[in-house]
């Protein structure tokens, strides 16, 4: 068993019926996309970049950030890194940046709310991540993003580093995709609105659940609440996915859900486009999805989007994966 799953880490994922899917690989650090490579990812589909803050005694950079996000991106050997701009703020602290303490931080001064109320913050980062653009293939998403004033905001500060670039006479790629996280509630919701004007979505399950559900996914006495196969959270997921395709866009998953090997038949029936996960997650899934026929989940996804709470939701995933064993 253990050779034959390292046996996956060198293949592409594809479905028992031929479909390829995109795998892609979670990190914390440009040194981890090392592993993320050699366990086959196609890509990065989170690169959070907070790490790089806190690890630092002072504000890194331009230029740090950039030679960090170039390092990632060749490690990836032309294989896409999506670069998400910092989530501090929730658990994630900053000494340098001093912080308001809080009564409710994962409800408070958080992510894109950070860099859009200090935006040199988010100014230098773009500035950073349109650099590596130039030679190599990145994407950037923001983080914790729940209207759209918010994303024309930031759009708009990247339009701003894209002009100072331009006039510094600095290469970056015009054409870098630019897409949300989807991890507020109300942000799904909206995902028709937004499918317009983004060029991804990244369902960010973690923060999606706790929102959704309104459980802290730090707090140890609702953990039983904390669920993503919670049949709200299941709606929330096909609602962005059909508006995004409805757009001719794309939707990938960067929370813990996707390197579920009992939710995999059910995103693959939702149409999900891309996966990321923790890199020691890849091949464990690929092997599920070697399994899977698409059509068969998607009817397996019809299905379980009807039943009404996670436990019906995951006795039909364990049923159907009996089913295949
Ligand atoms: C998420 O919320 O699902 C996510 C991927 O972001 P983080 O875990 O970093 O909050
Ligand atoms: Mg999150």
């Amino acid at each position: 068993r253990r050779k034959s799953l390292e046996a996956y880490a060198a293949r592409p994922a594809v479905t028992a019926d031929g479909t390829r899917v995109e795998l892609a690989a979670n990190i914390g650090t440009a040194a981890e996309a090392g592993a993320a490579a050699a366990q086959g990812a196609d890509g990065v589909g989170l690169y959070r970049t907070e790490f790089l803050f806190m690890n630092s005694p002072s504000m890194p950079g331009e230029e740090e950030q950039y030679r960090a996000y170039l390092e990632a991106a060749k490690l990836m050997e032309g294989r896409p890194v999506i670069i998400r701009t910092m989530d501090i703020g929730g658990d994630k602290e900053l000494p340098y940046l001093q912080l308001p303490k809080e009564v409710n931080p994962f409800l408070g001064y958080r992510a894109i709310r950070i860099g859009l109320s200090r935006k040199e913050l988010l100014l230098t980062q773009l500035r950073a991540v349109l650099r590596a653009s130039a030679y190599s293939k990145v994407k950037v998403m923001f983080p914790m993003i729940s209207g759209l004033q918010e994303w024309r905001q930031a759009k708009e500060i990247l339009a701003e580093a894209q002009a100072e670039l331009r006039q510094e006479g600095v290469p970056f790629d015009e054409n870098m995709e630019v897409g949300i996280m989807v991890e507020i509630p109300s942000t799904a919701v909206m995902a028709g609105q937004f499918a317009r004007e983004v060029d991804f979505f990244s369902i960010g399950t973690n923060d999606l659940v706790q929102y959704t559900l309104a459980v802290d996914r730090m707090n140890e006495h609702v953990a039983y609440l904390y669920d993503y196969f919670h049949p709200a959270v299941l709606q929330l997921i096909r609602t962005v996915i059909e508006a995004s395709h409805s757009a001719g866009k794309w939707t990938g998953m960067c929370g813990g859900m996707a390197g579920d090997p009992l939710a995999a038949p059910l995103l693959l029936g939702l149409g999900l486009d891309e996966w990321s996960m923790e890199a020691g997650r890849l091949s464990p899934l690929k092997e599920v999805l070697a399994g899977l026929d698409r059509q068969e989940c998607r009817e397996l996804a019809e299905r379980v989007l009807l039943l009404d709470t996670p436990q019906a939701v995951r006795q039909a995933l364990e049923e159907f994966r009996e089913s295949k064993s």
